[in-house]
């Protein structure tokens, strides 16, 4: 494994792998940007080319670039290391492993591997039976190419009970893991007696944002089918809140145009792509969550809003860009587009779909024009109407300078002083922060904060003089264990740390996490203390020796306390005594 890890990260850079997630910026010799990890409006993620490490000052979540694939994808370590061999180009194959990787497949991956096993039984229906040809010939009929038809692997479910599963269950997988990943209905609860999900249903794959297949959308093909849509249920692979219909195949184009589309359906994802927009994503069975935002987040914070305009289709846009508003997002709406099927005015008018999408206005510009098109703002009870209908768009916006924008918008549309809106906005109750922005937060608080010692060393390590200087002024049976091995490790290699070119010989005596964690801290510390002098340096050097001396000194101090009582009750006067002693000359030192 350490060999391909070596390979790995001499052919990838760190900036290069965190640029798929996080818009980043120079900042000197290192590269600054949002954190994936945590909410935040101005940048503490770092990436160091130097040092191959990215890291959040914030949360400090961070590592090389394998930990740092571990954390944004929330994969194990192997999963990491084979996203990054992708990534640089590099067989797997080529070499030799040891231990637990020939073990059992995990039941995600065989879920995976399931679903591709499905997709191909389904793309062959569709292009190899009569069947198929039927429903090929009603897909071209809707203006699907055969490339965009093949683009998309579409497939056909046949319509029957045990078609499907007899296909997987020869393939080698049990009823259980078939009723598990949804391609089945289980009607018991050993789940060895099931029945096909899908049945006579056109089969769009739902992939992952890594592309990779984790459910089905079924769209029926008889007329009287309900419902028209069938989604796979959420599964082991399958969050239907964490994934973004066409996001496998937008990534690039998002990032490119640094702006998404955002539709309702998997048609007007595939019309769109067709029509030359491959910037454009759909949630698929859920209303926009904050994780599908965040994905977009990765690659830009311009969202474009197509969407109904009937009733729920505008309540649902609005809690959208209520949830866009918590990540600070930029979101446009397209308007104009009053008509029922999107994907067919799309099909039809490719360039007038394009020409929407540019003319895109300000989601709060559309609010107050949809209100004010509704009401009378001449009179007082409209204008009283229209505030009360706005105030809780003003108040779901962050940006002060949009707020600030739209009041003066809005009273020049009613003819009111500005203050009256500012007015209007204290007086109402802040509207309910969406529940679930709580919880993203709360993963990233695990991670172990910087303290003194820590900083020290990773002053050490950028100016190894430092160490000379204070070589005693920690008594070495004074640290804790931990603390005691990695400043054993600074003071034994303190030659190499000190050699021109031999900070890597000095790193390979750390063990593997604490080597990050020494590189972490040093890009900390890089940023902390840029604008100090030397001098300037060496006293903070030495005002951190102060804390974690005295933090030492009163942690032996309680230790020692404890351990008079105990003498004491336990009426070891002698052993009382010494302890005492030992106590007043560490209190006088
Ligand atoms: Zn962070």
């Amino acid at each position: 494994m350490s060999d391909i890890i070596a390979d790995i990260k001499a052919r990838l850079n760190i900036e290069d792998v965190v640029s798929h997630y996080v818009q980043l910026k120079q900042s000197g010799k290192n590269f600054k940007g949002l954190c994936p990890f945590h909410q935040e409006k101005t940048p503490s993620f770092m990436v160091s080319p130097d040092k191959q490490i990215a890291y959040c000052f914030g949360c400090h979540k961070g590592g090389d670039a394998i930990k740092f694939i571990q954390e944004v994808e929330g994969v194990e370590f192997k999963d990491a290391v084979k996203i990054l061999a992708d990534k640089a180009g590099i067989n797997m194959a080529d070499y030799q492993f040891t231990g637990d990787n020939t073990g059992l497949k995990s039941e995600k991956n065989e879920l995976y591997e399931m679903h591709g096993v499905a997709l191909a039984f389904y793309e062959k229906e569709l292009w190899n039976t009569e069947n198929g040809a039927k429903v090929l010939e009603y897909l071209r009929r809707r203006g699907l190419t055969d490339e965009t038809i093949r683009f998309f692997h579409f497939g056909l479910a046949p319509d029957s009970f045990d078609q499907t599963q007899l296909q997987l269950v020869k393939a080698g997988y049990s009823r259980k893991m078939i009723a598990l990943g949804g391609l089945a209905i289980a009607k018991n609860t050993q789940a060895d007696n099931v029945y096909d999900r899908f049945r006579a249903r056109l089969m769009i794959p739902i992939y992952d944002s890594l592309g990779k297949i984790v459910g089905f959308g079924g769209r029926a093909l008889k007329k009287d089918d309900q419902p028209k849509y069938l989604n796979s249920p959420d599964s082991p692979i399958y969050s239907k809140s964490e994934v973004l219909y066409g996001y496998n195949f937008a990534k690039d184009a998002i990032k490119r145009d640094d702006n998404v589309v955002l539709v309702e359906g998997y048609f007007d994802v595939i019309m769109s792509h067709q029509a030359g927009v491959t910037n454009t994503v759909a949630t698929s069975g859920t209303a926009l969550t904050i994780q599908q935002i965040k994905l977009i987040k990765r690659f830009t914070k311009n969202m474009v809003f197509s969407f109904d305009t009937d009733k729920a289709g505008i309540d649902a846009a609005k809690r959208g860009f209520e949830l866009a508003q918590h990540e600070s997002m930029n979101v446009q709406v397209i308007t104009g587009l009053a008509v029922k099927d999107p994907a067919d005015f799309i099909k039809e008018k490719p360039d007038e779909w394009r020409g929407l999408i540019a003319k895109s206005i300000p989601f709060m510009q559309f609010c107050i024009e949809d209100v004010i098109a509704s009401n009378d703002t001449k009179s007082l009870q409209g204008k009283k109407k229209i505030l009360a209908s706005l105030m809780p768009f003003f108040h779901m916006l962050t940006s002060s300078f949009e707020k600030d924008y739209f009041v003066r918008e809005l009273s020049q549309k009613l003819d009111i002083k500005e203050v009256v809106i500012y007015d209007e906005m204290k007086n109402r109750r802040t509207v309910e922060i969406v529940q679930n922005i709580k919880n993203t937060d709360s993963k990233a608080k695990e991670s172990r904060k910087i303290d003194s010692m820590d900083l020290f060393l990773g002053l050490v390590f950028e100016h190894p003089v430092l160490l000379e200087e204070n070589f005693n002024v920690i008594p070495e049976k004074m640290l804790e264990e931990n603390e005691k091995s990695i400043y054993k490790v600074f003071k034994d290699n303190y030659n190499l740390l000190r050699a021109e070119g031999r900070r890597k010989d000095f790193l390979a005596c750390l063990d593997g996490d604490i080597q990050q964690r020494i590189q972490m801290i040093s890009l900390f510390v890089d940023e902390l203390y840029a604008a100090y002098s030397e001098d300037m340096i060496k006293g903070e050097a030495k005002k951190l020796l102060d804390k974690v001396m005295k933090k030492l000194l009163n942690q032996q101090n309680r230790e020692i306390s404890a351990q008079i009582r105990i003498a004491e009750k336990e009426g070891d006067l002698k052993a009382a005594k010494e302890l005492l002693e030992q106590l007043q000359k560490l209190v006088s030192s």
